[in-house]
């Protein structure tokens, strides 16, 4: 049977996540959007109008003439929303949402860490889903979120890794691109010829997320995994791409070679399943010596392939990679339509059913 196509809200549809969605959500096979959402400022203008439009390629018609509406769920018509809110807002308005029976797919920090709130990467802990049946929010309504932007590429490195073998600890040096900032991010003066070191509340997103995003489902709860991550987030000026320079302590004997093995043979638990996005490979081992790097590697799989390389004996722990994932698809967008499609896939969301059928 064909899949419906799902009426879809933006909110946040002018910042620029929200434009990625836009970008990303123009072709989609089952999503169309049909409302977006943005602060008082934006309320009441065209979508045109509102946004201060960053890509070089031009705003989807259908999008473009749209009302920008309040983040009001009264004003907003629609099968499910997909979060691109700043998150010094988004902990009410998705938590409204959520209980006026809409469903959330969210990019922002506010609920992550929420215990029956999903943290959610398909490759890697799909059986997590079942934490929605936990959420009461007095209505038909759940939030779903995506991790970090540093956070996703990581994991989808080590998830292998912990499948394999007995990982004890992860060391994490991240170069992190201009885009992970939003628009206009940070000053040119700071940006260009340099690299700042340090990036707020990055650090210790690292060190906690991967806990839970890896941890077991028991008896409806996550029971974290005992990972320690140490990581250092850097600002460096690249446009597109977060680089993970990752060192990997096992509490057994592992080699380089094992591990290139694991990586290279790991299958993804959505392999086989057909969602309209989901990258073939969603991991691609690179064997050049001087692979990956964010100019040449980034947009692997239409930015949702994560690629590692430089796998090699670690002198201080055991081995040592680094990791590729495109921070605003993989890490915001595109991750977060992903864990929509899965949804579609298990049944979590509902097409009204006037909808006409799959274009
Ligand atoms: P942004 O460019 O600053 O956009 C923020 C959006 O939130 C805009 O649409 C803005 O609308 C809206 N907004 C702000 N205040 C509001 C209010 N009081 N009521 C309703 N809407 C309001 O931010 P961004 O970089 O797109 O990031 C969006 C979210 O995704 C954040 O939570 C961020 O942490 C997360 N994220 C970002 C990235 C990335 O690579 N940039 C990656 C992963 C996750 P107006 O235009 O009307 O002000």
């Amino acid at each position: 049977m064909a899949t419906p196509t799902y009426r879809v809200g933006l909110l946040g549809a002018t910042g620029a996540v929200g434009q990625t969605f836009v970008r990303r959500l123009a072709d989609h096979p089952w999503f169309t959007v049909t409302d977006v959402a943005a602060s008082e400022r934006s309320a009441g203008a065209s979508y045109r109008e509102a946004v201060n439009w960053l890509s070089g390629a031009p705003i989807p018609d259908d999008v473009a003439d749209l009302t920008v509406k309040p983040t009001d769920p009264e004003a907003l018509d629609c099968d499910f929303v997909f979060s691109g809110l700043s998150s010094s807002v988004a902990g009410e308005i998705e938590r409204d949402f959520a209980e006026a029976g809409v469903p959330v797919v969210s990019n922002a920090k506010n609920y992550r860490h929420h215990e029956a709130v999903p943290l959610l990467i398909p490759e890697v802990n799909p059986d997590h889903l079942a934490l929605i049946d936990e959420q009461d929010w007095g209505s038909e309504g759940f939030i779903v979120t995506n991790p970090n932007c540093s956070t996703v590429g990581l994991v989808c490195g080590l998830h292998p890794l912990m499948q394999a073998f007995d990982v004890e600890a992860v060391q994490v040096t991240m170069l992190q691109a201009l885009s992970g900032a939003g628009y206009p991010g940070v000053s040119a003066l700071d940006a260009v010829g340099n690299v700042v070191p340090h990036i707020g509340g990055e650090e210790e997103k690292m060190a906690t997320e991967p806990r839970k995003i890896l941890g077991t489902l028991q008896e409806g709860q996550v029971v974290p995994s005992e990972l320690t991550v140490s990581a250092q987030c850097t600002r460096v000026p690249v446009r597109n791409g977060h680089l993970a320079c990752t060192s990997v302590r096992f509490r057994e004997e592992v080699s380089a070679e094992a591990v290139r093995r694991a990586l290279k043979e790991y299958r993804s638990p959505m392999a086989e399943v057909d969602l309209p996005t989901g990258p073939d490979p969603f991991l691609q081992v690179l064997d050049a010596p001087d692979a990956p790097q964010p100019q040449r590697h980034v947009k692997a799989g239409d930015g949702m392939t994560v690629s590692v390389g430089r796998i090699q004996p670690c002198t201080v722990n055991d081995v040592k990679f680094v990791l590729l994932s495109h921070n605003t698809v993989r890490g915001a967008a595109g991750g977060a339509i992903l864990n929509a499609e899965l949804l579609v896939d298990r049944g979590y969301l509902t097409a009204t059913p006037a909808a006409a059928p799959g274009r």
